[in-house]
């Protein structure tokens, strides 16, 4: 416990296809002018360099946003569902080089309305003091709360949102393989309290069980509690071994009616920019209740 740090992982494409969905989610969201509570339930350190320490070990983001960036570089095709995100973590960053990755807490930081809300939650003894720093740089800061605290227990304590409007993001490390069950169990308690929410889930695409049943167990929660969903995959590579992680999925509970044309047609483009091999591509399946 307590070896995961996402700055070897900070703009993976594991990341990008994260943070691109998102971005829409909170976007979709901020249509209505009601205030948004915004839960981030594994937050990280917020913001990263891409340059220095761990990122520099792990390389992970020159299969990622390096390669996203690099792939458009000045173009101006870049579709309308990508441009957004990019024009996101280029904000972060004051020349054209990329050195910083703006992590989940920044990136909904930097969308927040004067009336919207933002939560994180982070265990780690170490993130959490390199995560209240970040925020407390931000003019936003005033806006979010900061637990150092366990969200799979501390989640239900915070729904439903006064204003009744609330997005979850659950991006567990799942350094501990009981974090599928935790995730499932806090889903089950979440929306039980609080149906109409939007919950987004990512988690990481192994052989491991655990990890391949949790879309179906997702699936049946949403069944249960008679909500609809969204499902995605992105695979840059399909190569034997797992020595580095090459693909990651979302699943999202009460998804905007918007978020599957954007991932239909950013998807296609990411397995174009990312992928590595043959075995590069996406999955995009939704239920309507
Ligand atoms: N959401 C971040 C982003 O997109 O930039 C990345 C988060 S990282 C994948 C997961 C984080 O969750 C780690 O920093 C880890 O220390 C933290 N964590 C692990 N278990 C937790 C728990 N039960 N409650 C809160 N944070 C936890």
């Amino acid at each position: 416990m307590f070896s995961y740090r996402h700055a070897f992982h900070a703009g993976s494409h594991a990341d990008i296809l994260k943070h691109l969905t998102l971005i829409h989610l909170v976007e979709y969201l901020q249509e209505k002018p009601g205030a948004l509570t915004i839960v981030d339930t594994h937050a990280g350190a917020g913001i990263y360099s891409l340059v220095d320490g761990f990122a520099t070990v792990s390389k992970e983001a020159e299969g990622g946003i390096f390669r996203l960036s690099q792939f458009f570089g000045k173009n101006s095709e870049t579709p309308e569902s990508i441009r957004k995100y990019l024009e996101m973590i280029q904000a972060e960053n004051t020349g054209e080089e990329l050195n910083t990755y703006p992590g989940s807490p920044f990136i909904i930081a930097r969308l927040l309305r004067p009336q919207d809300r933002l939560k994180l939650f982070e265990l780690h003894p170490k993130e959490i003091d390199i995560l209240r720093h970040n925020i407390g740089e931000l003019k936003e800061a005033k806006q979010i709360d900061v637990y150092a605290a366990d969200s799979f227990s501390r989640l239900k304590g915070l729904l439903p949102p006064p204003s009744r409007r609330g997005l979850v993001l659950i991006d567990p490390s799942y350094e501990d393989k009981q974090d599928y069950r935790y995730l499932e169990n806090a889903m089950e308690e979440a929306l039980q309290r609080f149906a109409t929410g939007c919950y987004a889930i990512w988690y990481p695409i192994l052989s491991r069980r655990e990890s391949a049943s949790l879309p179906d167990h997702l699936k049946k929660i949403a069944a249960t509690h008679k909500r609809s969903w969204l499902h995605t995959e992105l695979r840059v590579e399909n190569a034997p071994g797992e020595r580095r992680l090459q693909a990651s999925g979302m699943f999202i509970i009460n998804p905007p009616w918007t978020l599957e044309k954007h991932l239909d047609e950013a998807l296609p483009v990411l397995v174009k920019a990312l992928g590595v091999d043959a075995g590069a591509k996406y999955v995009l399946k939704s239920f309507e209740a």
